[in-house]
């Protein structure tokens, strides 16, 4: 069994968000699973690190951006990994090109053209678990892209379906899937299951809780997505195919 599951940013700001979500991780190695965990940015960080840039260079390169954006989820897959270290387990971080993720020359809006799964393999057949950064690959040039905002999950899916996954979860600051935004709408729905084009319908409506090109992977790979809270663990939405 082999669980892929991608941390958001709320699910990673702070120490003790930190540990909660080493505490998923390892339920699964517990479990005897293979784990491999993929992590957004802290909280604001991303959106920090841009201000930043822009502040000391308006017109600042899209490749120099990349590079720096990338940094956020450095941040949280060392700090991760060491809180997993802090639990007993054998753990490993990775950042996307170290995980084999290829993409094109998009610079911020890269898309994912392949993915050599043989390191992360080889750490998992090790006994490791597996933390990779999301948002990120490397493209034909050597240089660091990143994958549009809310890329992460992107990233988590790629994973999955490469390492034929049983399950890709995406721990994130809301239940599971709605329909419509609940931090906005106190009546909003939860679903307990939702198709993959009823998923895009709802991204192109505005839903960000998933990235619109993980959905098509998802859709791709016929890999099944559940999307739940971090903060409870509680069985969330989970996206599928009809049948
Ligand atoms: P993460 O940092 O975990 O990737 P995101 O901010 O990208 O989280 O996505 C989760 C957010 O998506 C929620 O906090 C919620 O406000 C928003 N959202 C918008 N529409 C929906 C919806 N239909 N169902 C669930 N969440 C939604
Ligand atoms: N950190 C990136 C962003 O804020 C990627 C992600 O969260 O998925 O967009
Ligand atoms: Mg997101």
């Amino acid at each position: 069994m082999l669980i892929v599951q991608k941390f958001g940013g709320t699910s990673l700001a702070g120490e003790e968000r930190i540990r909660q979500a080493a505490q998923w991780v390892t339920q699964v190695a517990k479990r005897g699973s293979r784990v491999v965990a993929v992590v957004s940015a802290q909280g604001t960080t991303t959106d920090d690190l841009i201000k930043q840039a822009i502040s000391l260079n308006p017109r600042v390169s899209a490749r120099e951006m990349d590079a720096y954006l990338a940094t956020g989820e450095q941040i949280s897959a060392g700090l991760l990994s060491m809180a997993i270290q802090a639990m007993g387990y054998p753990v490993i971080s990775l950042t996307g090109w170290q995980a084999g993720i290829f993409t094109d020359h998009t610079h911020g809006n890269a898309v994912i053209l392949g993915l050599d799964n043989n390191r992360v393999v080889t750490e998992l057949d090790q006994g490791k678990i597996v933390v990779v950064t999301g948002f990120q690959g490397i493209n034909a040039a050597g240089d660091i892209t990143t994958l549009g905002r809310g890329g992460s999950d992107t990233t988590a899916v790629a994973l999955a379906g490469c390492l034929g996954a049983d399950l890709c979860q995406i721990y994130t600051d809301v239940a599971g899937v709605y329909d419509k935004d609940p931090h906005l709408y106190p009546d909003a729905v939860k679903f307990d299951w939702v198709s993959y084009e009823k998923m895009r319908r709802l991204i192109a409506g505005g839903a960000q809780v998933l990235h619109d090109r993980s959905v098509e992977l998802a859709q791709k790979f016929g890999l099944s997505l559940e999307v739940l809270s971090s903060f409870t663990g509680q069985p969330g939405t989970i996206v599928c195919g009809e049948t």
